[in-house]
């Protein structure tokens, strides 16, 4: 059999070779079926796929490419770094300045460690939460996700407050048994969780806006709540910002929350994907006295041959420097609620049942009528109505997450007529939804 859609004919070659013919699971389209699009190159708002079929891109690489692909300023940033060097593997000036730019744009961070992923961001926050504290437990909430270290894919066990199940093969679960799951909002078992483990608490670690079960945001008595119970009991607020972290607004979701409850700020922030602005880098960070616990200077070790690259920082750095200039969130967000807003529009009209909402460049919505609390509430989405949705876009050229539970990223590229492009789009596949 001949075919004449390359991206089947990579799909079919790369199946072979990669498990799944995927480096990420959700790229390989299980959830929604059919051909995952290979990308062939990317400008602005629009990749082209392997068919040379251009799509309004709603993922951005999951978040970092907030100034849209090929920023002028950012490629020529990355131009002059690569010809200095790829990789050092010692320390740098522009790792000094990144780590300036950081901590001068989140006010409760003091010191910053570069890394390379969200995931190893995530994994080495945690133990220095551990190493900081002398404690051994954490909590987490279902439906938020902090990368893929083995002590954080767990989900709920039975019962109120109980330790957690591993969520993938290979993990034992001694390896999760100081691992407490809770349900995201709940604030009765946020109470529980604390009353009978309190003292034992390393850190709690939350997604603020969560972006990994689509877009759901923590109430703000419920985020009270939660630094409350971290301060009264030792524990240390851990806000997990991969994808929140210059993306919702400048000073990242802390910001927002801060905005809404006076003196807020978290104890430690994990940062990825904006902050390298497409390249692998990442970061955490924290006050001066937690982070001073981290090797060379403490008894927590932590390190890597690739961190603060030079080729990641500037790309990181021109990217934060674009971000920062007057007026690029306002522009953001407005674009980012009128896709929003257009959608529940085109939906309302087509008597389609449909809520959304959005922070700064990040978006979700749910086909159903009621802004959605916690993770069990997303997962009542009808899949195959979400699946003839994504798929009637795809078609039409605009490329959402291939999974229901994801959140979508607009950039500073995406215009007044794409987002209408969108919307006209959506209309049209709303008039064939199923009811
Ligand atoms: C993407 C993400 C991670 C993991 O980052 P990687 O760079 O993929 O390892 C962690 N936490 C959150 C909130 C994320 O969105």
């Amino acid at each position: 059999m001949t075919t004449t859609d390359r991206n089947l004919q990579l799909f079919e070659r790369a199946k072979a070779l990669i498990p799944g013919g995927v480096n990420s699971p959700v790229r390989a389209f299980r959830a929604v079926g059919g051909t995952p699009r290979f990308v062939q190159r990317a400008q602005g708002a629009y990749f082209w796929d392997a068919n040379d079929q251009r799509y309004i891109d709603y993922i951005g690489s999951w978040g970092p490419m907030i100034l849209g692909h090929g920023h002028p300023a950012v490629v020529e940033a990355v131009q002059k770094a690569v010809l200095e060097g790829f990789s050092y593997g010692a320390p740098t000036e522009r790792e000094v300045e990144l780590a300036e730019a950081i901590i001068r744009l989140v006010p409760s961070i003091d010191m910053v460690r570069l890394v390379s992923s969200g995931t190893e961001a995530g994994m080495s926050a945690i133990r220095l939460a551990r190493g900081a504290t002398g404690r051994k437990k954490i909590i987490k909430f279902e439906g938020c996700y902090h990368g893929h270290a083995d002590a954080l894919l767990v989900k709920a066990g039975s019962g109120l407050a109980t330790f957690g199940n591993p969520t993938s093969a290979g993990v034992p679960p001694e390896v999760v048994q100081h691992t407490i799951v809770l349900e995201y909002n709940n604030l009765e078992q946020l109470e529980a969780a604390f009353t009978e483990h309190g003292p034992e608490v390393a850190c709690l670690m939350i997604e603020p806006i969560a972006g990994n079960m689509n877009f759901v945001r923590a109430s703000v008595p419920f985020m009270k709540r939660c630094r409350e119970l971290c301060t009264q009991h030792g524990a240390l607020l851990a806000f997990d910002e991969v994808m929140t972290g210059f993306r919702v607004a400048l000073g990242g979701a802390q910001s927002v929350y801060a905005r809404l409850i006076p003196g807020f700020e978290p104890d430690m922030t994990v940062m990825g994907k904006v902050i390298g602005g497409g390249m692998p880098l990442a970061a955490f960070g924290a006050k001066r006295a937690v982070m001073e616990q981290l090797a060379p200077l403490g008894g927590v070790y932590q390190a890597g041959t690739l961190s603060g690259n030079p080729v990641a920082t500037a790309c990181g750095l021109a990217t934060l420097k674009e971000i920062s200039k007057p007026g690029f969130y306002e522009a953001l967000s407005a674009t980012t609620r009128s896709l929003v807003e257009g959608l529940k529009g085109a939906a309302a009209a087509e008597g389609v049942a449909l809520s959304g909402d959005s922070e700064g460049g990040m978006f979700g919505f749910f086909l159903f009528d009621e802004l959605p609390q916690n993770y069990a509430k997303v997962m009542t989405t009808d899949g195959p109505r979400f699946n003839h949705l994504f798929h009637g876009l795809l078609d039409r050229g605009v490329y959402i997450a291939p999974a229901l539970y994801e959140a979508g990223f607009v950039s500073a590229a995406h215009t007044a007529q794409d987002i209408a492009d969108t919307v006209a789009a959506a209309r049209d596949v709303f008039k064939t939804l199923p009811r």
